[in-house]
């Protein structure tokens, strides 16, 4: 089999193979296969640490072949940054969703970023809290239905969507900050080459790096698989566009 072949039908290395308990139709598995190979491209696994999160990424540890740390919600840039500063020679990242990030973790994400910690962040935005059970997050798309929004998110009374790759992107201490897809092969193909880059950005020593995914959940959105892959290209991308937002990395 050659190389190219074996990336395509082999699992990643830094991935267990074990099944996950992921929804059906649910894309943090092509997330974390992403984040797996951009590890095993990069020759980082053996000094990899993760941190996980608190949200449907909870288990991480069980899946990904790395040290993982378990943070308390919302803290995982907070808890990074202390593994960062003590063990500078791993390479160190969040595995974070919306509800985590977005939301209960706004103040660690932004003065993590804002102090150019040397992070990567895998931020995963599906528009809802997902392990919860689907309440309205601060990425919840406007009219968009949820559990704690039952007509729909009203703009006036509960703020605007946030574009956190913008936001961060902002922020002098960021130097990557990109926002990518994973709903087509093309999406997927580019949103591996953004996380790719995000963790060589942390080899080369270059602060830090931010990547959203714009994610599926079929099950909090009440939709089958194949609509709410559909969704994210007709509703998520026109609100949350696709881009690098800065790049100071030099790479
Ligand atoms: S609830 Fe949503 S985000 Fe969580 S595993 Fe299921 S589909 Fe994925």
């Amino acid at each position: 089999m050659t190389e190219a072949m074996e990336q395509v039908f082999c699992p990643p290395r830094a991935l267990k193979d074990v099944p996950t308990h992921f929804c059906p139709g649910c894309q943090h598995g092509t997330t974390h296969r992403l984040v797996a190979e951009a590890l095993d491209l990069l020759g980082v696994q053996p000094r990899t640490i993760g941190v996980a999160s608190v949200g449907c990424s909870v288990f991480l540890y069980d899946y990904f072949d790395i040290d993982v740390v378990e943070a308390p919600h919302g803290r995982a840039p907070a808890v990074a940054t202390g593994v960062k500063r003590v063990h500078r020679d791993k390479i160190v990242f969040t595995y974070q969703g919306d509800g985590d990030l977005a939301a209960i973790g706004t103040s660690e994400i932004i003065h993590a970023a804002n102090r150019g910690e040397g992070l990567t962040v895998i931020f995963v935005n599906n528009t809802t809290y997902g392990m919860t059970g689907g309440q309205m997050a601060p990425t919840t798309l406007p009219q968009q239905k949820t559990t704690t929004s039952p007509y729909g998110r009203n703009v006036l009374s509960d703020g605007h969507p946030i574009r956190m790759a913008e936001l961060l992107a902002a922020l002098e201490g960021t130097s990557y900050s990109v926002r990518v897809a994973v709903d087509s092969p093309r999406h997927i193909l580019l949103a591996g080459q953004a996380i790719q880059k995000a963790f060589e950005a942390q080899v080369q020593g270059k602060g830090f790096s931010f990547v959203e995914v714009l994610s599926a959940c079929p099950t909090n959105w009440g939709m089958p698989p194949l609509k709410a892959n559909e969704r994210v290209a007709a509703e998520m991308i026109p609100y949350f566009p696709l881009g690098t937002f800065k790049d100071v990395t030099g790479l």
